[in-house]
């Protein structure tokens, strides 16, 4: 698990409108990619999010 759970707020779009939720530094957001304070999404650029959680078990629809 990526991230250091540092609270943090994000902005989640649904259709034209949005919301704001509250959720942790390394939480999963419902795109398969980590929710990542600034200080981790520096740290962890590099990463490749699929194969990480392919290699965890996870699955997505598409292919690629
Ligand atoms: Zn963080």
């Amino acid at each position: 698990m990526a991230g250091c759970s540092k609270k943090m707020e994000v902005w989640i779009e649904r259709g034209y409108t949005g919301k704001e939720i509250t959720v942790k530094c390394g939480s999963t957001s419902p795109t398969g990619y980590p929710y990542l304070c600034e200080a981790c999404e520096i740290k962890y650029s590099g990463v490749d999010w699929r194969r990480e959680a392919m290699e965890n078990g996870e699955n997505f629809d598409d292919d690629y």
